[in-house]
C-alpha cells in the first residue's frame, strides 16, 4: 500500500473556504490514507497527464497572443463570460482525458519513463508569471497546520521512488 497522494495519508482533506477551515473525508482512499499499488500508479501517471495538458495550453495561449491577427487569449475567455484564469483552467481540463487516452497506450515501461521525468526531471510550469504547475510541490502537499498554510516543504527526501 501507498500513502494516499490527495490527502497525505491522513483520510481527510482540510482546505479553507470562505475563509472558513474545512475538513471532509477523502474519496480518493475513503478515509484509509492509503491507496494501493495500481492506483497509487495511476495516479502518477495522471499527473503526467496535467502536466502535459498545462504546457499544450500555456504553449496555446502564448501562440495566440503572439499572432497580430488574433484577439487574444483573454479575448477568447471573455468571449465565454470567464477569467483568463478560469478559461485556462477549463482548457486544460477538457484537454486532460485525451492526453490520458495518449499515455494508456504506451507500454508500462514508457510510462514509467514518463512519470519519472515528470517527478524528478521537469521544471515548474509558469503561466503569466506564475507556477501554476509543478510536481515536486503537488507531492509534498500543503499541509493545514493550525490556522494557516504552511508554505514550505522539506525537500526531495521523501519523493517515494
Ligand atoms: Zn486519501
Amino acid at each position: 500500500m501507498h500513502t494516499c497522494p490527495k490527502c497525505n495519508g491522513k483520510g481527510y482533506e482540510s482546505y479553507y473556504e470562505d475563509g472558513r477551515l474545512v475538513t471532509d473525508p477523502c474519496y480518493h482512499c475513503s478515509t484509509t490514507g492509503e491507496v494501493d499499488s495500481l492506483t497509487y500508479r495511476e495516479d502518477r501517471l495522471a499527473s503526467v497527464a496535467v502536466r502535459i495538458a498545462t504546457q499544450e495550453e500555456e504553449d496555446c495561449r502564448k501562440a495566440i497572443n503572439n499572432d497580430p491577427d488574433s484577439e487574444g487569449y483573454s479575448t477568447h475567455a471573455a468571449e465565454c463570460w470567464m477569467s483568463e484564469w478560469d478559461y485556462f483552467s477549463m482548457r486544460v481540463y477538457d484537454r486532460q482525458d485525451s492526453v490520458m487516452g495518449e499515455l494508456s497506450k504506451l507500454s508500462i515501461e514508457q510510462q514509467d519513463v514518463l512519470i519519472a521525468w515528470n517527478e524528478y526531471v521537469c521544471e515548474p510550469i509558469v503561466y503569466n508569471e506564475q507556477v501554476v504547475y509543478d510536481e515536486s510541490v503537488s507531492l509534498h502537499r500543503e499541509e493545514v497546520q493550525d490556522e494557516e498554510y504552511c508554505d514550505t516543504f522539506d525537500g526531495v527526501d521523501d519523493i517515494p521512488f
